[in-house]
């Protein structure tokens, strides 16, 4: 399972936030990215080497964590991944919003 504890969960951010997937860009007005349901995320843990039935139980992690399609799987999921691990210890982390980048 690919969580933010998998030694390989920055790789797994790299390539999913990165070019021939959701390919982030600083835009003139604003970030853009694609999106296109989980394939990216899909692709990326396939060829990781990850099993099919592997990946259906991660999409519902990343589900359980914010993160129902590839964009939000980069936004969302390992805030809410530590924001549960740490339990009410960490208030002030507690921003699930992602803000809009100024224009
Ligand atoms: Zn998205």
């Amino acid at each position: 399972m690919m969580t933010p504890n998998h030694p390989q969960w920055v790789e797994f951010m790299n390539k999913l936030a990165g070019p021939g997937y959701c390919d982030f860009q600083r835009g003139p007005e604003g970030p853009t990215w694609m999106c296109n349901g989980t394939t990216f995320a899909e692709a990326i843990l396939a060829d990781m080497g990850f099993a099919e039935s592997a990946i259906s139980d991660n999409l519902e992690f990343f589900a359980e964590h914010g993160g129902f399609c590839d964009c939000e799987i980069v936004f969302n999921v390992e805030s809410s991944f530590h924001n549960a691990q740490n339990g009410d210890g960490c208030a002030e982390d507690n921003d699930d919003e992602v803000e809009e980048a100024d224009s």
